[in-house]
């Protein structure tokens, strides 16, 4: 099993947050087929399954990229790189939304992406990067531990930590011991 760090965010910081900073040094924890297949379970109630994990790597580390990249211009202050802004909108376009009809008692209407398994899952997580980055991004917050890099958008002002175990207590426990120091 991998452990993320962090998930449970909005997706598109779900996706950037797949490069955490550990102990050890950054990682990525999509670089493995499990890591990759393991991350789609999690967020199988927002990105489409596909039913070859490996099928859809390529997309999904482009998307990344081009969320980290803009997220990161934007979070100082600087507009994003315009290949950033033509890129995402390339990914969705290549899978674009239609209404699939069906009777139940009465016409249904859902929406489904078109074409291949690989450009579904890049159209998904490319229109939960854009609605961010068109969106809430002065809200997103990194983690104040000093050695992390995970973003999240805090559902209160007073959050500061990406999660109270991981950050939170390590930060404590620093305090605790600076105070008794000597
Ligand atoms: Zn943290």
């Amino acid at each position: 099993m991998v452990d993320f760090p962090l998930t449970g965010e909005q997706l598109a910081l779900d996706l950037v947050n797949t490069r955490p900073r550990l102990p050890t040094g950054p990682v990525d924890l999509l670089a493995t087929p499990a890591g990759l297949r393991e991350w789609l379970a999690i967020q199988a109630d927002r990105v489409s399954a596909p039913a070859d994990a490996e099928s859809v790597r390529e997309v999904v580390l482009a998307v990344r990229e081009l969320a980290a990249t803009g997220l990161s211009a934007l979070r100082q202050g600087k507009p994003p790189p315009e290949s950033v802004l033509t890129g995402l909108t390339e990914v969705q376009r290549a899978a674009p939304v239609f209404l699939a009809l069906s009777w139940a008692d009465g016409v249904v209407a859902t929406p489904e992406r078109a074409g291949s398994a690989a450009r579904r899952v890049g159209a998904e997580l490319a229109q939960a990067v854009a609605e961010l980055l068109a969106g809430p991004v002065e809200s997103v917050r990194e983690c104040e531990s000093e050695d992390c890099v995970l973003l999240f958008l805090p559902a209160h002002p007073r959050r500061r930590w990406c999660s109270a175990q991981r950050c939170g207590n390590r930060a404590r426990v620093a305090r605790y011991y600076q105070r008794h120091k000597g």
